[in-house]
């Protein structure tokens, strides 16, 4: 066992080493395991990797086919698309890959914020900020005022309303704290120009836990409950891992969503962190898991997120990562992931610069942030675009404001969406995965983007905003006029209530 040392909270060094002793419940990752096996075979993913050669051009296209009809793709198939490389197919591939994103989530951005709300951690990974060895970062837990403080701002001055919401793991940001939090972050209301503003969901990128605590989680009020594996590749994530860290148990981590299924919370979010190791190994991993999902609990990821390492204040390996992911790699994955896995959400972060986004977004990405301050206490204690390393994970590549990034968007012909309907309405897990397959959900999507857009513009558009997003605006409600007659009227009467400041309507 590693030494716990804890300076920056109330919580002794016998009770943060108590507490780490008793997180892990092996049984809650053996009753998971396939004779006693995980889900995730190193060899067999390596091997698969070396054996396939150059990819036949027509077995290519039956598998862009397959994505099309919204099918997930066996690790067989995906490995195949990992390895084209004329020029030609790859286009292929980048075409079919914007089709299943219109597909299913037609012209919709949704954007959301990253609230970091404590960087007290007890592991000690490798290449992250907040790791427990590095002395330099300032720590800090915000208290349920200073919470408050964070969202007047999201949700009065920004205009969020959807967050992902981080803690580190420490007993000072236990399930409890996340709960408090949760209940303090929906209590604020705030007023804006034309009516009122407030976070009306939280997504939660935490440790993992237990069944019990991911109950009491679900129990607080939680959209997606995220945790990324970092690396699948176990001898590389027992490397940068110390054993006898929390962190450094493998099985515990890759069996939190099954944990998270078990406890009533359906909608959960995976991911590596590029950089680490091979990124053609972590894709086929991240398909291996989504495949697990959808044969164990019939759902399959709500949402894949493709991070790449970025340099973090005093931590040597973020800043020349091993397995560093190049922009021409990145597009690639991008577009493999949204083929493999259709139905699923895709997050693309302000981690990316601004020009890279904008290559990257229309690969198939279904969500981004903007306004991003990832400092705990930033949104309150900074300005827009500033950013402050030893209070960070690390450095963001994209600094635009939301309003900046609204207006690109409109200006491309995407709406961006700030709905938070589907999970309020019971649209998550096995109802939500139906839905996406079959292109049904974009009906309710389309309709709650456009309202939840016109508040928005009418709350924090600058003019030149509102007059781009008035255009997209104009033509959505021309289709909707012209694909769904029979709801016309009522969308209409939401609409123009919102106009009015009636606020938080959706169907
Ligand atoms: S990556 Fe997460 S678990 Fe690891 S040191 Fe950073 S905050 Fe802690």
């Amino acid at each position: 066992m590693t030494t716990v040392v804890c300076n920056h909270c109330e919580h002794t060094t016998a009770r943060v080493a108590d507490w780490v002793k008793n997180r892990i419940k092996p049984e809650q990752i053996e009753k998971y395991l396939d004779h006693g096996r995980c889900f995730i075979d190193t060899a067999a993913i390596e091997q698969a990797l070396k054996a396939n050669g150059k990819p036949d051009p027509r077995r290519v296209r039956d598998i862009l086919q397959k994505s099309l009809a919204i099918e997930t793709l066996t690790p067989e198939e995906t490995v195949c698309l990992i390895h084209v490389e004329d020029p030609e197919l790859l286009a292929e591939m980048r075409q079919a890959a914007q089709a299943v994103k219109v597909r299913v989530y037609d012209n919709r951005i949704v954007t959301f914020a990253p609230l970091y709300l404590g960087n007290l951690c007890v592991n000690n990974c490798a290449y992250c900020g907040f790791r427990s060895s590095n002395h330099s970062e300032q720590r800090r837990v915000l208290s349920l005022d200073e919470v408050r403080r964070e969202i007047e701002v999201l949700a009065g001055q920004i205009g969020h309303k959807r967050l992902i919401v981080v803690y580190g793991e420490h007993p000072a940001t236990d399930v409890h704290y996340i709960a408090s939090t949760l209940r303090t972050i929906a209590d604020v209301k705030v007023k804006t120009r034309c009516g009122w503003g407030q976070i009306r969901r939280c997504n939660v990128n935490a440790a993992p836990m237990s069944v019990e605590e991911l109950a009491v989680l679900n129990e607080a009020g939680i959209g997606t409950f995220q945790v990324f594996q970092e690396t699948y590749h176990r001898p590389t994530y027992e490397r940068l891992h110390p054993a006898g860290t929390i962190k450094g148990n493998y099985l515990w981590r890759l069996y939190a969503m099954h944990r998270a299924m078990e406890a009533g919370i359906d909608d959960v979010g995976i991911g590596p962190l590029l950089g680490l190791y091979d990124w053609r190994f972590e894709v086929m991993a991240l398909v291996y898991h989504a495949i697990e999902l959808e044969k164990k609990f019939g759902i399959g990821p709500h949402t894949i997120s493709f991070p790449r390492i970025e340099p973090a204040h005093n931590t040597p390996l973020a800043q020349h990562p091993e397995y560093a992911v190049d922009d021409d790699e990145f597009k690639k994955l991008v577009t493999v992931i949204r083929l493999a896995v259709p139905y699923t959400g895709m997050i693309l972060t302000a981690r990316e610069n601004a020009r890279l986004r904008r290559e990257v977004l229309p690969l198939g990405c279904t969500q981004t942030d903007a306004s991003s301050r990832i400092g705990i206490g930033a949104y309150a204690d900074l300005a827009d675009g500033d950013q402050q390393g030893d209070r960070q994970q690390f450095l963001l590549g994209d600094t635009r404001s939301l309003d900046t990034v609204v207006r690109e968007l409109a200006e491309a012909g995407c709406i961006t969406s700030f709905c938070t309907a589907g999970y309020r309405c019971g649209r998550t897990g096995q109802k939500i995965m139906g839905l996406l397959r079959s292109g049904k959900e974009g009906r309710f999507c389309k309709l709650n983007a456009v309202i939840t857009f016109r508040e928005w513009l009418d709350d924090f558009g600058s003019p030149e905003t509102i007059a781009a997003g008035e255009k997209v605006i104009a033509e959505e409600i021309r289709q909707v006029r012209e694909k769904m007659p029979e709801i016309f009227d009522q969308f209409m009467r939401y609409y123009d209530k919102t106009q009015a400041g009636d606020r938080d309507l959706y169907f």
